[in-house]
C-alpha cells in the first residue's frame, strides 16, 4: 500500500496522508472520527483544515503527529511512514502546555534540551533567536503566570519552532485569543512562516482566520469526518484578517460548508 502511494504521490510533497480511516470506541459506541481521508502537503505549504467541532480535523493532525496511529491507511512525511512523534513535526495546541516551573526562556531552552550536537552556549543563542522571532525578546525570564494568552501563545510558538521542525502541526493555535491579539498573530504567523520556509497544518473552525492563513482550505464534514472539498487562496501576503478579498473569500467558503455550492472550486 505504502509503495504505491509513495510512487504516486507528487515529488515536491512534504506529507501524504493516504486513504486514511479512524475510528473511536467510546462508550456511545464507535466514533468513525476519519473516513478514507486522503491528502498531500507540499514542502513549504501552509494548509488549513476547516470544519465544524467533531469532523476529525484533531484526530488528522494527531494522526500526522504520530500521537494516533490509523485503522486504515497511512500517514508519512518524506515518504517515510510516521510511527510516532519526531522533533521534525512540532505540535501547538490551544492551550499552550508550559511548565509553568520554568520560566520563559527555560521553556524555550527544554525543547532544544534532547537535540544533540549543540553546545550550552549553542542552545542559548537559539533560544534568544526565537524569542526575537516571536517578539518576546524583553521578557524572556519573566514567569509563566505573569503572561497575557497572546504572550503564552508567543512562547509555546518560539518553543516548537526551537528544535527547527520541517512541519509545524498547529491545532486552533489562537482560539482562546481575543480578537485582537489574535490578529496580530496572524500577521506575525504569516511572516515567521515565510521566514522559517516551514510546513504548517493549521486546524481552525473559523472561515476566515483559515483564509487569512491558508494557501490551501481544505473543508472537512462530520459523521464520519471526510475531506469534502478544497480551496486554493492566491490573495497576496500579509493578508489582513479584516479585508474585504479575505472576507469574500470566506463567505464563497461558508456557502460551500452549508452545502451551497455556488463556487465549486476544487469541490
Ligand atoms: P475536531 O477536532 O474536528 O473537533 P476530533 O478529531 O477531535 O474533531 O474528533 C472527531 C470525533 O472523534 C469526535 O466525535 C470525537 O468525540 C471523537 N474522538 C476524538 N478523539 C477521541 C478519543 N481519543 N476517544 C474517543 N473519541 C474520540
Ligand atoms: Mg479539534
Amino acid at each position: 500500500m505504502s509503495a504505491v502511494v509513495e510512487d504516486i504521490a507528487a515529488p515536491s510533497a512534504k506529507l501524504v496522508i493516504a486513504d486514511v480511516s479512524k475510528t473511536f470506541a467510546t462508550s456511545r459506541g464507535p466514533v468513525h472520527a476519519l473516513d478514507h481521508v486522503s491528502l498531500q502537503v507540499a514542502e513549504g505549504e501552509f494548509v488549513c483544515l476547516l470544519g465544524p467541532s467533531g469532523c476529525g480535523k484533531s484526530t488528522l493532525l494527531n494522526l500526522v503527529a504520530g500521537l494516533e496511529l490509523p485503522d486504515e491507511g497511512t500517514v508519512s512525511a518524506d515518504g517515510r511512514t510516521i510511527r510516532g512523534p519526531g522533533r521534525e513535526r512540532m505540535v501547538m495546541f490551544q492551550e499552550s502546555a508550559l511548565f509553568p516551573w520554568l520560566d520563559v526562556f527555560g521553556n524555550v531552552m527544554f525543547a532544544l534540551k534532547l537535540k544533540s550536537g549543540l553546545t550550552d552556549a549553542e542552545r542559548k543563542d537559539i533560544a534568544r533567536y526565537y524569542l526575537r522571532l516571536v517578539g518576546l525578546e524583553k521578557f524572556t525570564h519573566a514567569a509563566i503566570h505573569e503572561l497575557s494568552g497572546g504572550m503564552k501563545q508567543r512562547v509555546a510558538l518560539a518553543r516548537a519552532l526551537a528544535p527547527n521542525p520541517r512541519v509545524l502541526l498547529m491545532d486552533e493555535p489562537f482560539a482562546a485569543l481575543d480578537a485582537m491579539t489574535r490578529e496580530q498573530l496572524y500577521g506575525d504567523l504569516q511572516q515567521i512562516w515565510a521566514q522559517r520556509h516551514v510546513t504548517i497544518l493549521f486546524v481552525t473552525h473559523n472561515v476566515r482566520e483559515a483564509v487569512c492563513l491558508g494557501d490551501r482550505v481544505v473543508l472537512f464534514s462530520p459523521h464520519p469526518g471526510r475531506i469534502r472539498g478544497e480551496f486554493t487562496i492566491q490573495l497576496p501576503r500579509p493578508r489582513d484578517i479584516n479585508s474585504v478579498e479575505v472576507a469574500a473569500h470566506a463567505t464563497q467558503i461558508t456557502h460551500a460548508l452549508k452545502g451551497h455550492l455556488e463556487n465549486g472550486a476544487g469541490i
